[in-house]
């Protein structure tokens, strides 16, 4: 044999093993016996992205000057739209030189942004469950994870108080998510308020995952970290158009706040890419710009589907609370279940594919996420699957 071992670094061989590998392979199998398969696993939205979004695309890929390399914080045009939004949607002011940095899409700032800031050995404090990419981002800079535990009794939030407090003299930066994924559990400002204090009292820089801030529900709009005073001393928010707009795969988001820790990961950025395509840009632009237009139908359609699926599960007998915000439906399995027996059950009796909880960190176990990113006549049958199948 030619050649010689090609051996991963480190710190990819120690990722955790890939926890839904096993739930594909027993959807696969499903599919091939011709199962009709409903998939409730994936956080991904079954819509297409809004037309006069395309439309500004089209024309401005067009443009020979959206050819060449973007700037690397993105077009004053997007950032100013960005700002201007925050004024109409928080009553946040941001100037858009220096508290505005564009995106390729939020998971690419979340991954890179500990390694602006986090030394080797640094704690950094992640939710749990939670965003696969806060702990992985965290040990690509060498950083040491201390997880947060989402408990029912603290209404999914983390527990400040809990943290030991040489654990917190010893972390560097914490990440925060609300409305979250994948408890669905909005945080208000009582708690951002917390957060500050603990912030400056620890000197922890807080980085907030604010991704499902336009998907909410009962017309009750989650507040920004920004909201809250000293929070734009200590800390960013990342945004996307992913959830907001169906814009998965046009890579597009971005981070607002504190003008130094924006600068650390521009910094990181401009040596690793080239920022967004200018045409994406622009059409993130007419997004933006759109405010409620484009994302009222969206609210009531996941609206309608939550309120489909979340009274029929409750009227099984399954322990479900209804969403505030966000597209997930987050799950205590029946008695005698874990996470991966009961998605297991689901998908070998009633051919539903879920997520197992504890795939989002230990403390997931005992639960099981479902999305809503599915119409609403398949969530009647998901209820009715499960009931035949009983648990
Ligand atoms: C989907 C998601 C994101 C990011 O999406 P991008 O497409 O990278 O902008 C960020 N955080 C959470 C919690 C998400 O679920």
């Amino acid at each position: 044999m030619a050649g010689f071992p090609i051996e991963f670094a480190s710190r990819i061989k120690t990722l955790p093993p890939y926890l839904f590998a096993a739930i594909d392979e027993m959807k696969q199998k499903a599919m091939a016996r011709g199962v009709d398969i409903i998939n409730l696993g994936i956080g991904d939205p079954d819509l297409p992205t809004p037309a006069p979004i395309i439309e500004r695309l089209k024309q401005a890929a067009a443009d020979p000057k959206n050819h060449q390399y973007p700037s690397y914080e993105g077009l004053l045009s997007f950032r100013q739209a960005v700002a201007n939004w925050y004024q109409r949607r928080f009553v946040v002011t941001l100037d858009p030189v220096s508290e505005v940095l564009g995106l390729i899409g939020s998971k690419e700032g979340i991954g890179h942004v500990p390694l602006a800031f986090v030394n080797p050995g640094d704690i950094v404090l992640v939710p749990s469950p939670g965003y696969p990419v806060f702990p992985v981002g965290t040990t690509f800079a060498g950083g040491i994870p201390h997880l947060m535990p989402l408990l029912k009794q603290n209404g999914f939030l983390p527990d400040l108080d809990a943290i030991p407090q040489d654990v917190a003299r010893r972390a560097k930066l914490m990440f925060i998510n609300s409305p979250n994924n994948p408890t669905s559990a909005v945080a208000g400002k009582d708690f951002f308020k917390r957060v500050v204090a603990f912030s400056l009292e620890h000197q922890i820089i807080v980085c907030h995952d604010a991704a499902y801030s336009e998907i909410y529900y009962d017309g009750r709009r989650p507040p920004s970290f920004l909201e809250v005073e000293g929070a734009k001393d200590v800390g960013i928010e990342f945004h996307s158009l992913s959830k907001t707009f169906n814009m998965t795969g046009w890579r597009i988001g971005f981070a607002v706040g504190n003008k130094q820790i924006l600068a650390g990961l521009g910094k990181v950025k401009s040596n690793l890419d080239s920022g967004i395509f200018q045409a994406v840009q622009e059409a993130g632009i007419t997004a933006i710009q759109s405010d409620d237009q484009l994302t009222d139908g969206l609210r009531k359609l996941y609206q309608e589907r939550r309120d489909v699926l979340v009274p029929g599960l409750n009227r099984l007998g399954l322990a479900v609370d209804m969403p505030p915000a966000a597209f997930y439906v987050w799950i205590a399995v029946p008695k005698g279940y874990t996470s991966t027996a009961f998605t297991t059950h689901l998908l070998e009796k009633a051919g539903i594919v879920t997520t197992p909880g504890n795939g989002f960190g230990a403390a997931g176990e005992g639960y099981i996420r479902m999305t809503l990113t599915t119409p609403k006549e398949r969530l009647a049958e998901v209820v009715e699957r499960i009931k035949k199948a009983g648990f």
